[in-house]
Formats: structure tokens, sequence, C-alpha cells
């Protein structure tokens, strides 16, 4: 019997019991009630999944260390993540979360894919690397052979090694570099009081960022380096958001989007060779919902091109950027809309619904991305407010792509126990977890999002069974063809076997 039909048949005898209860209108009976709650539980995400005796094992071991996270005096999900890190790093939850194999990484954007620390240790530590301060106190960096002409608000350009060792403190010098490269802060509240400031903050990093990350051979060794932090942290796929902006060479060259993405390529195959237990990474060609129509026609054209040439690596197409500060999916309609119009198939990939002002057009967004068949929703915050939307994802199997931390640190949410992705997974509505802007928020790999998940929104309901839903759809979900799905499967199955071994 398949999950759903267990579901619609539970949900069948479940209107007729109550119908006798509230006919027989006496006392109900223990049995009645353990017979609803059991199915209630069976639709919640993981409730179909059958666990054998060594998972039944760890999963009362992990209900029992998360009763005592439950019962503590300070229970991080309902901190802010910021504040809440040192405590999940202390927990046993969540080392279990580390060792756990997850699966894949779906939603993760590539200026963010690589942890602040090495790119300062590591980056800005290579010669010709130029640094500047602007006048609204952001920093920007390039590498050039000779000092950088005057360009992006920057007049005066330093060279970095230079600097940093007129200064002689270096590590405290390195930790003020760090703080232009992640919104991280002892102090989230006084720092990020709104949306507005957290979200500006967020812009301007991605632009510190980029002069480092879009100078090639950084570039290479960026990708490989934020497989490896994924790996470290037993995920086993990337499926990135990526702008493939142009890159640069010391002496000046240029290279075109169709190089970064030939890069990506390289670089995953080399590390595949390197590493066979990683299965691969794809990318999702995503511009800023900034732009025009008609420049993002010229991107959708873009990305068809892509995917004809790239087809092993291009899953798809996205926009990004705030969702509140910017135009709707449907001001894009004219652009979306040229695949279909072409006779061509582009996958979409949207964030949607990454929002909490209910009732305005960008709150729309979830029910325009279904539209226009988005395969998966990033985020889908709003989604649970929205029950014909939420209807059509579940029955076109679109899973919702869950970002725990990236919706407290951007302020939608500020007690995690409290994100609307709790009634979504007591539903079992498809869904993967990802981390987002993991670099921004300091945190690598998945685990500390599963964290948030499984503790704080699944609460004391999340079992096994939901982990290990949530791992498989990371690959179910995924961009990839249904012959790599088969293999990513088995890879998966091999690891969570010996993950439960190690635990029984
Ligand atoms: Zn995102």
């Amino acid at each position: 019997m398949t999950v759903q039909t267990l579901r619609s048949s539970a949900l069948l005898s479940c209107a007729s019991l109550l119908w006798f209860a509230a006919a027989a209108g006496g006392m109900p009976s223990a049995a009645q009630r353990d017979l609803l709650m059991r199915q209630e539980a069976s639709r919640q995400m993981g409730g179909g999944v059958t666990l054998t005796a060594a998972e039944r094992r760890l999963d009362a071991d992990l209900r029992r260390l998360k009763e005592r996270e439950m019962s503590a005096a300070q229970f991080p999900p309902a901190l802010h993540f910021f504040k809440a890190r040192p405590l999940i790093r202390e927990s046993p939850v969540f080392k279990l979360l580390q060792k756990m194999p997850k699966g894949g990484a779906l939603h993760v954007h590539t200026s963010s894919l690589v942890g602040a620390e090495w790119l300062v240790k590591n980056v800005t530590y290579r010669p010709h690397c130029h640094v500047c301060f602007t006048w609204d106190n952001s920093v920007r960096f390039v590498f050039s052979e000779r000092r950088p002409f005057p360009r992006w608000d920057c007049f005066y350009w330093q060279l970095l090694g230079t600097l940093r060792a007129r200064i002689g403190d270096a590590s405290g010098f390195d930790d003020s570099l760090m703080q232009h490269l992640t919104l991280f802060t002892e102090d989230p509240d006084g720092e990020y009081p709104s949306q507005e400031v957290v979200w500006e903050k967020f812009e301007k990093v991605f632009i510190a960022a980029a002069g480092l990350i879009t100078h090639a051979p950084v570039l290479r060794d960026y990708f490989y380096r934020g497989l490896e932090e994924l790996l470290q942290d037993n995920v086993m796929y990337l499926e990135l958001r990526s702008g493939l902006s142009k890159t640069y060479e010391l002496d000046g060259t240029v290279h075109d989007t169709a190089w970064t993405l030939r890069t990506f390529q390289e670089v995953t195959r080399r590390f595949v060779a390197d590493h066979p237990d990683f299965l691969g990474a794809r990318v999702i060609f995503s511009v800023h919902r900034a732009l025009s129509v008609s420049e993002v026609k010229a991107a959708v054209k873009e990305a068809i091109q892509l995917q004809a040439d790239f087809p092993d690596v291009v899953a798809g197409f996205d926009m990004v950027g705030r969702e509140d500060s910017g135009r709707s999916l449907w001001y894009f309609r004219d652009a979306l809309a040229l695949p279909a119009e072409l006779g061509v198939a582009l996958p979409y990939f949207f964030h949607a619904g990454e929002t909490d002002a209910d009732g305005t057009d960008v709150d729309q967004n979830v029910l325009d991305a279904l539209l226009f068949n988005t395969t998966r929703i990033g985020h889908g915050y709003a989604l649970a407010h929205h029950p014909l939307a939420k209807e059509l994802s579940r029955k076109r199997n679109v899973a919702v792509e869950l970002c725990p931390i990236s919706n407290q640190v951007l302020r939608l949410v500020s007690d995690l126990r409290n994100h609307p992705a709790a009634v979504l997974m007591s539903e079992g509505h498809p869904m993967v977890v990802s981390s987002d802007d993991p670099s921004l928020f300091g945190t690598t790999g998945l685990s500390y999002d599963f964290y948030e998940a499984f503790v704080g929104i699944g609460g004391l309901k999340a079992n096994l069974g939901t982990l290990k839903e949530l791992a498989l759809n990371s690959i179910r979900f995924s961009s990839l063809p249904p012959h790599l799905k088969d293999k990513g499967l088995v890879m998966w199955q091999k690891k969570w076997d010996a993950f439960i071994f190690d635990h029984s």
C-alpha cells in the first residue's frame, strides 16, 4: 500500500470513527483515542516510513535526547540562531545529525557557498589582492598586477598584504574583514532591528565577496572547497543557484558565463573522481528580480542556450533577491512564458513566498510560481496561508525548500517553533531542508538547518522517519534524471545503513 493510499484510507476510517464517537455520546474509549492519534501521526512527514528494529532503537534514543533539550533552560530553536549556535554545537542531537547522511542540498547560492573564514584566511592572503573601504563602511576586493583604477565606489586601493603588515594585528584585522563577509554577530537584534536593515547588509556582503570569488583561479578553488564542506557534513549532492558571473584573470582578461559553467563542471568531475561517495552537482541559473522584463527575457534565452550546451549541469532557472522589495513573478510573465512559446522545456525553481506580507502582489508569488509550473518552491514561507496553492503543490509533488535559519535571520520568524512549515510537516507536504546562504549565517553543510527543522519546527512529533523522508526527498525532488536518482538512492541507502549500524 502506498503512503498516499494509507493516508486516504486513514482519512475515511478516521471520519467514520469520529461519527461513531459522536453518535455514542459517551466516554470515548482509550482504543479510539489511540487509533485517532496513530492515524493523525501517519499523515506527517515520515509518517508512512516503516523503521527497522535498529532504526527504532535509534529513534527512541533521539526522542529521549530531544525531550532533554526541550526541557533545558534555553531551547536553541526559540533563540536567534546567532545566539543558539554555541548551544547547538554542544547538542547530542546535532552531533547525530552531523553524522547522518542528509542527501542533497537543493537550495544554496554561489556567493555564500563557502565559509567566510576560508575567504579571509586563504583567499585574501594570495598575492595581488587589493582592498578598498568605501564611504559607507563596506569593503571591496580585486586581484590585480598593478594598482587598480577607481571603480565600485573605490578611489583608493591598497595591496592587502602591505596594509595587513602595516596594521600589525593580523588576526584582529582578519576578524574585521570577516565581519564584512557574513551577517554573523553577537547582537543580532541590536544590529538588525528590521527586515530592511538585515537585507541591506545581506546585499552588501554579496558585493564585498564578489571581487574575491569572481577571480578565475579563486573560483576554481572556491567550488572545490564548497563541495568539500558539504561532504564533510555528509551531504552528497548539490544544486547551486548561480548567476554564473563573468570572471577575471590577473591581467584583466574576462571570461564569459559559459566559462564559469565549464569550470563548475570540471571542478565537480574532479571532486567526484577524488571522492567517489559524492554524487555530483548541478546549477540553477538565477538572475536578480531587480532586472527589467527585457533583461529577464535575455536571461531566459541564455538559460535555454546554456541548458542545451550543458544538459548535464544546468537544471533550470530562478529569480533571486528580496521578494518584498522586488517585482513579482507575474510582472515578468512575458519573459517567463518564453520557453513555452518557443516550445522548449526550461524547468523553473522559483523562490516564492519568502514573505510575511499577506495579501500583497508578492504574496501571490506562490500561486504564480505554480502557474508557471515550477518544479520546486524556494522557501514557500507563505504557502501555509494559501490553501489552493498548497493543494496544487501537493498534488503536483512540488517540494518546498525549507531554509529555517535563513527565515529566522532575515526576520520572518523569531521562535522557530512558530514557523509555518510546522503545518506543512504535520501534513506530510513534499519538502526538503536546505541552508540558502550558509556562509552569511555562519553555518556549513545542512546539519544546523536539519537541527532547527527536526527539533524546533517538527517538535517531538518529528522522528527518525521524518529525517529519513527529508533526506530521501532531497534525491527524489532533485533535478537529476531517473537513472541518477536511482544511483543516488542506492549510494544514500549504503551510507544510511552504515550510519544506523554505527549507532546500534
Ligand atoms: Zn535563496
